[in-house]
């Protein structure tokens, strides 16, 4: 029954975000940049972290040029992003050992990644996924609201139970797809305070409408 709700999904967001998705796929993403970008979108907002992002990427491209700016100065430029002062102690540290350990690559597995500072298993599925192309779901808040919402994982489940279940769910070459898919799904219909249900073409398969007390705004 999940694996067929679960195929209906896919086909949903294969109809809707596909070309979206494609394009953002296309996009030459420095792996630096995103893992520093993941750190900096910790506890805040997207608006935030756009832009602590682009004002750091503006100023420095590198670990080494990182480590070259004052703690001062780094704080200024990522202060958007809420929790600066741990956030820009983090990223230093992070540059350091990326340039101490790995020179002229990068971690590409998910332990290495996780050993970094500040890097926990979101943040180092989001490098995985998005940077890597690796077939991995990195289990933001959206993936986690719309697939309780809809009922493929447990209401109680954390994050790696979710990733897991997901991922046992969705076949690797649809994996960039759902996650990405589910995040514009998230943003745009499925918000995580007022899920715009009327608009939703899943409804029919949706566990959340008939549960849905806690939400202020009528489901249906
Ligand atoms: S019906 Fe509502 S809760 Fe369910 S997936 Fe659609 S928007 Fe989300």
């Amino acid at each position: 029954m999940t694996k067929r709700k679960m195929d209906t999904i896919i086909k949903f967001l294969k109809e809707n975000y596909d070309e979206i998705i494609k394009e953002i796929m296309d996009k030459n993403i420095d792996l630096f940049e995103m893992l520093v970008t993941t750190i900096l979108s910790q506890r805040t907002t997207d608006e935030n972290t756009y832009f602590a992002s682009e004002r750091l990427f503006s100023v420095v491209t590198t670990p080494e040029e990182i480590l070259d700016l004052d703690d001062e100065q780094l704080e200024d430029l990522i202060k958007s992003s809420g929790t600066f002062r741990r956030k820009a102690k983090r990223i230093k540290e992070v540059s350091k050992i990326l340039i101490e350990k790995y020179p002229k690559t990068f971690p590409k597995e998910r332990e290495e990644l996780m050993n970094l500072p500040g890097v926990g298993p979101k943040t180092a599925d989001v490098v995985l996924s998005y940077g890597m192309g690796k077939p991995v779901i990195a289990v933001d808040v959206h993936v986690e609201v719309c697939s309780k919402r809809l009922g493929l994982v447990r209401k109680e489940a954390k994050y790696e139970e979710i990733r897991k279940t997901l991922e046992d769910l969705v076949p690797e070459d649809q994996r960039y797809l759902v996650n990405l898919g589910f995040v514009k799904f998230g943003k745009n219909i499925c918000r995580t305070r007022y899920p715009k249900c009327s608009d939703c073409k899943l409804i029919d398969i949706c566990n959340f409408p008939s549960s849905g007390k806690q939400l202020k705004t009528p489901c249906k």
